[in-house]
C-alpha cells in the first residue's frame, strides 16, 4: 500500500461516459475530517447537469445498449466491476477513509469487499430474472414478464459512500435500469471513482452517471425530474420524507431506508463476554455513524451492573486514532457539524438524568479533527430522548430491564424500526425474541453483520422496500401481464 495519495485528482461529474465539469463550472471542496485538510475540489451539479446525466441514462435505457443488452453480457461486465474493485481496493480503502474519517482497517477489510460482493452477487441475477406462465384459461395464453423501471435515482449518504454505490446501483443495474447516481456533498470521492471504474470495466456510457452536488439542489432535480422513474434513498427521516413527497408528483416508485435506534437485548444467560463485545462493535464500529448501530444496550437487571462496568472499561480502551493506522478501531466523525450534533446529544442525556459511566468529551488526535470518544450513558430510561432519537455518533444508552416481556416492550417501543440484537443461550428464547421484535433485521448472538444475499431494510419509521438479497430485486423491476387470445 502506497503512503500517500496526494495530490487527490479534482473530481468530476460523470455523465454519459465522460468526466466532466458542472455546467455553471461551480466547484465544491471536500475535506478530510481527521486532519481538517482539503482534499481535492469537486465538480457542483445544477439542475442542469442531473437533467444531462437523466437524458444519458434515458438513451442507454431507451435506445442504448443496456437495455438491448443480452442478460449474460450485463453479468460479465458487472462482474468484471467487482473485479476491478478488488484490483483498486487500497486506493478506494484510502480515499474512502481520508473523505469520511473511517478506520483504515473498516474500509479496506469491509467496505470494499462489501461494494466488490455486491457487484459479483447481483450479476449472477442479471441473467436469472423470470416470469411465470400461468393457466387463467384454455383459450388464452398468458404469462408475465419481469422487466426493468427505467432510470434509477439512488441518493446516498455520507456513512457507507462506496458501500451504497454497490448496495444500489448493483440490483439496479442488473436488473437492467440505468442509474444516476447522487453522492454525498461530504463525500463523493470513492463513487466517482467506481463510476470511473464502471467505464473501464466496459459498462456502456450513460448506464451509470455520477452527480456530486447539494442534495437540495441536484439530489432534489433528480426526485423531481420526470424522466427519472424512481428514487432509492439511503440518509435521514426528514429529507426521506420530503422525498416521498415531492416523488408523488411524478408517482415515482421509492424505496427508504432510513434510520434507525436499534435495541441490542443482552439476557442474563447469555455469554457475556460474546455480548460484550457484540454491544462494544456494535455502537463503535463506523464511530456509531451507522443506520443499524445498536445504539440502545438492553441488559437484563441480574447482570447489569456487572455488565455496565465491564462495558465502560471496555468503552475507555476503545481510543479515537489516526484512521490510516490499521490499528484504528475508532476514527474521526464526519465533519463538525456532526460532531457538535454529537456532543449535544450527549450532554441531553446526562441532563436527562443518564450516568456517563465512560467518554463524553471530544479526543483530537494529533492536536486535531472531529474525534469523539467511545461514550456510554448508563441508567438510561426507554422515554428519554437519547433512548428515542438517533445520535449517529459513538454514544451507547443502556437501559435496564426483567425479562422477555419487559424487553420485547422496551426493544419496541420506539419510531424505528430498521435492526435488532440479542444475546442468549436459549434457542427458544431466541426465535421467540427474533419474532416478536418489529425490526427489518435481527442478529442473534452476534451483530453488525451484512452480506449481499441477505436483504436489509426497515419496519416502522426506518422506511420501506429493501436493499440487498433477492428481494431487493423486487425494488428494482415490475410485472407486466402479456395475454394471448388462442382462438
Ligand atoms: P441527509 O438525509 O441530509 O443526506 C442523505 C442524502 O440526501 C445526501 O446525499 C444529501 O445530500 C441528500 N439530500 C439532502 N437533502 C435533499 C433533498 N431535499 N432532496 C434530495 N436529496 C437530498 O443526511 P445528513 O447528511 O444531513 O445526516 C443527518 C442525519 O441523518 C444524521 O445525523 C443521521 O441521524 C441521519 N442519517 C442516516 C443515515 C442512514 O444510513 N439511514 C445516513 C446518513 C444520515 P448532501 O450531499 O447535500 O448532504
Amino acid at each position: 500500500m502506497s503512503e500517500t495519495l496526494a495530490p487527490v485528482r479534482p473530481g468530476k461529474l460523470i455523465i454519459n461516459g465522460e468526466a466532466v465539469d458542472a455546467a455553471s463550472g461551480r466547484t465544491f471542496e471536500t475535506r478530510n475530517p481527521a486532519t481538517e485538510e482539503r482534499i481535492t475540489t469537486i465538480a457542483e451539479a445544477g439542475a442542469e447537469d442531473v437533467d444531462r446525466a437523466v437524458r444519458a441514462a434515458r438513451a442507454a435505457f431507451d435506445d442504448g445498449p443496456w437495455g438491448r443488452m443480452r442478460p449474460a453480457e450485463r453479468a460479465r461486465l458487472l462482474h468484471k466491476l467487482g473485479d476491478l474493485v478488488l484490483a483498486n481496493a487500497d486506493e478506494l480503502a484510502r480515499l474512502e477513509t481520508m473523505d469520511n474519517g473511517k478506520p483504515i482497517f473498516e474500509s479496506r477489510q469491509i467496505d470494499v469487499g462489501m461494494v466488490a460482493g455486491c457487484f459479483h452477487y447481483f450479476s449472477g441475477w442479471a441473467s436469472k430474472l423470470s416470469g411465470d406462465t400461468t393457466s387463467v384459461n384454455p383459450s388464452f395464453f398468458t404469462y408475465t414478464l419481469r422487466e426493468p423501471l427505467g432510470v434509477v435515482g439512488a441518493i446516498i449518504p455520507w456513512n457507507f459512500p462506496m458501500i451504497m454505490v454497490g448496495w444500489k446501483a448493483a440490483p439496479a443495474l442488473a436488473a437492467g435500469n440505468t442509474v444516476v447516481l447522487k453522492p454525498a456533498a461530504e463525500t463523493p470521492l470513492t463513487a466517482i471513482r467506481l463510476g470511473e471504474l464502471a467505464l473501464e470495466a466496459g459498462i456502456p456510457p450513460g448506464v451509470l452517471n455520477i452527480v456530486p452536488g447539494r442534495g437540495t439542489v441536484a439530489g432534489e432535480a433528480l426526485v423531481r425530474h420526470p424522466k427519472v422513474d424512481k428514487i432509492s434513498f439511503t440518509g435521514s427521516t426528514e429529507v426521506g420524507q420530503h422525498i416521498m413527497r415531492t416523488a408523488a408528483d411524478t408517482v415515482k416508485k421509492v424505496t427508504l431506508e432510513l434510520g434507525g435506534k436499534s435495541p441490542n437485548i443482552v439476557f442474563a444467560d447469555a455469554d457475556l463476554d460474546a455480548a460484550l463485545r457484540g454491544a462494544t462493535t456494535g455502537i463503535f464500529y463506523g464511530k456509531g455513524e451507522v443506520c443499524a448501530a445498536g445504539s440502545r444496550l438492553l441488559v437484563e437487571r441480574s447482570v447489569y451492573d456487572e455488565f455496565v462496568g465491564k462495558l465502560a472499561e471496555r468503552a475507555k480502551k476503545t481510543a479515537p486514532g489516526d484512521p490510516m493506522d490499521p490499528k484504528t478501531r475508532l476514527g474521526a466523525l464526519v465533519n463538525e457539524k456532526q460532531m457538535g450534533v454529537v456532543l449535544g446529544w450527549i450532554e441531553t442525556g446526562v441532563k436527562e438524568g443518564a450516568k456517563l459511566v465512560a467518554g463524553g468529551q471530544r479526543q483530537p488526535v494529533n492536536g486535531k479533527g472531529t474525534f469523539v470518544q467511545a461514550t456510554v450513558l448508563a441508567d438510561v430510561q426507554n422515554s428519554m430522548r437519547v433512548a428515542q432519537e438517533e445520535i449517529f455518533g459513538p454514544v451507547l444508552a443502556v437501559i435496564p430491564f426483567e425479562g422477555v416481556d419487559d424487553a420485547v416492550a422496551k426493544a419496541n417501543d420506539v419510531f424505528f424500526g430498521l435492526a435488532s440484537g440479542v444475546w442468549t443461550r436459549d434457542v427458544k428464547k431466541a426465535h421467540v425474541v427474533s419474532r416478536r421484535l418489529r425490526a427489518g433485521t435481527v442478529w442473534v448472538n452476534m451483530y453488525n453483520y451484512y452480506d449481499p444475499g441477505m436483504p436489509f431494510g426497515g419496519y416502522k419509521g426506518s422506511g420501506f422496500g429493501r436493499d440487498l438479497g433477492a428481494d431487493c430485486l423486487h425494488e428494482y423491476t415490475q410485472i407486466k401481464s402479456v395475454w394471448l387470445n388462442l382462438e
